[in-house]
């Protein structure tokens, strides 16, 4: 449940100390120290999953629930004109901790946070191929 070499077991766990805006039993949220924007923060589980596709499904469902409510807070405390959920899985991804959280970062008008991607082309063929593929998974 615990990964003894995990910074965010470590913090969520309140070994390592952290801007706390929210703790229940099995989340706590925290602020990044590395924000995107103002009121950056992190929900973390208590229990130590690696990425989405490791996370029990009962705490996933319950982390999307609680992170609907803390960003609403903070959305609503920090005056934020707009709001992005995060979450990358892999290194390719941007995954940097390898200990699932959802970043929920506050977006300010003219913030230029730099969150969004560059839309690239694709085609009726690379569309019917991955529609293909996926559904016959
Ligand atoms: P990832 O890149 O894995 O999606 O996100 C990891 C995030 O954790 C980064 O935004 C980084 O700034 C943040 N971070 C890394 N180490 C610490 C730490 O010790 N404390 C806090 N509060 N944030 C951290
Ligand atoms: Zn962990």
């Amino acid at each position: 449940m615990v990964d003894n070499n995990c910074i965010f077991c470590k913090i969520a766990a309140g070994e390592i100390p952290s801007t706390t805006l929210y703790e229940d039993e099995d989340f706590r949220v925290i602020l990044d120290l590395g924000p995107a924007t103002k009121g950056h923060a992190l929900l973390i589980p208590k229990a130590h999953f690696a990425d989405l596709f490791a996370l029990d499904d009962t705490l996933g469902a319950k982390a999307l629930v609680t992170a609907k409510l803390i960003a609403s807070r903070m959305k609503k405390a920090l005056k934020a004109d707009g709001f992005n959920l995060v979450q990358n899985n892999g290194e390719v991804a941007g995954q940097t901790v390898f200990h699932f959280h959802m970043h929920l970062i506050p977006r300010y008008k003219g913030d230029k946070a730099g969150i969004l991607w560059e839309p690239k082309t694709t085609t009726p063929e690379e569309m019917q191929e991955v529609e293909r593929l996926v559904r016959g998974c």
